[in-house]
C-alpha cells in the first residue's frame, strides 16, 4: 500500500508550499489537485462551454490532456504554468468545483496520483472524499486576513498590484462556495489534524508534520 499524507486547507493557507516542502522532505510525489480544477475551468472557458451545462463541463474534465512536468503544467501542447496561476483561472476553478460530474471525472485523475514511494496530496477533500484512508490527514487553518496578505505578497513579489481588500474578498468567497457545495464539502476529516499555520514560518509547519508523519506512519 503507497503511502499518502493529505494537506486540504482554504484558498492561500499555504497548502501547496506545505505539500511541496513534506514531498521534497519524504521523497514522495505530490499532487496539486487544485491545478486539476484550475486547467478545467481554463479549458471550458477556451471551449466556449457554458458554465450551467454539468454534462459538458464533466466530459471538458474527463478529456483533460494534461501533463505535469518538472514545474511546468501542459494543457495539450501549451505550456499553462503561468495561466493556472492567474486570479481570474482560480475563480472559474472554484465554479467548475461544484459540479458533480467534474468530481467524478476527476476523481481517477487523482487517485493516479499514488505511486511508489508515497505521495503527498494538496486540496480541500484529498483526506474526506480522495483518499479517506490516509493515515496522517493535515487540515490547514489561517484568518482570511492572514491568507489575503500572504496571496497580496506573491503577486507583489511578481510585480502585479492588487488591492488587499478585494482579495480577501475573492478568498472569502470562494471559500463560502466551496464550504456550501453538495459534493464533497470543504471540511475537515474526522480525523485530521487541525494546523492554524498563521504564525508559523513554512519550516515549523513542516517540521510538525513530519514529526506526526513519523509518530503515525509504518512506513
Ligand atoms: O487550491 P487551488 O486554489 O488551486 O484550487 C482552485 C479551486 O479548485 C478552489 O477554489 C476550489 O474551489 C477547487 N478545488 C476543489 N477541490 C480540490 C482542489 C481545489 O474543489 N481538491
Amino acid at each position: 500500500e503507497v503511502p499518502v499524507l493529505t494537506v486540504d486547507g482554504p484558498t492561500a493557507s499555504g497548502k501547496g508550499t506545505l505539500a511541496h516542502e513534506l514531498a521534497e522532505s519524504l521523497g514522495y510525489h505530490v499532487l496539486d489537485s487544485g491545478a486539476l480544477y484550475r486547467a478545467t475551468g481554463l479549458a471550458a472557458e477556451r471551449a466556449g462551454v457554458s458554465f450551467d451545462d454539468g454534462a459538458a463541463l464533466g466530459r471538458v474534465a474527463a478529456g483533460l490532456k494534461l501533463r505535469f512536468t518538472d514545474y511546468r503544467v501542459w494543457l495539450g501542447d501549451e505550456d499553462v504554468t503561468d495561466a493556472l496561476r492567474w486570479e481570474s483561472t482560480g475563480q472559474l476553478a472554484s465554479r467548475v468545483a461544484t459540479v458533480p460530474e467534474v468530481r467524478e471525472a476527476l476523481r481517477q485523475l487523482q487517485l493516479d496520483f499514488r505511486r511508489p514511494p508515497g505521495l503527498v496530496a494538496d486540496g480541500r477533500d484529498m483526506g474526506t472524499a480522495i483518499f479517506p484512508g490516509a493515515p496522517l490527514k493535515v487540515f490547514l487553518t489561517a484568518s482570511s486576513l492572514t491568507r489575503a496578505d500572504r496571496r497580496h505578497k506573491q503577486l507583489m513579489a511578481k510585480g502585479i498590484s492588487a488591492n488587499i481588500e478585494s482579495l480577501r474578498d475573492d478568498l472569502e468567497a470562494r471559500d463560502a462556495r466551496d464550504k456550501t457545495r453538495p459534493t464533497s464539502p470543504l471540511t475537515p476529516a474526522q480525523d485530521a489534524r487541525l494546523l492554524d499555520n498563521s504564525e508559523q514560518t513554512i519550516e515549523q509547519s513542516r517540521d510538525l508534520v513530519l514529526s506526526w508523519w513519523a509518530e503515525r506512519s509504518p512506513f
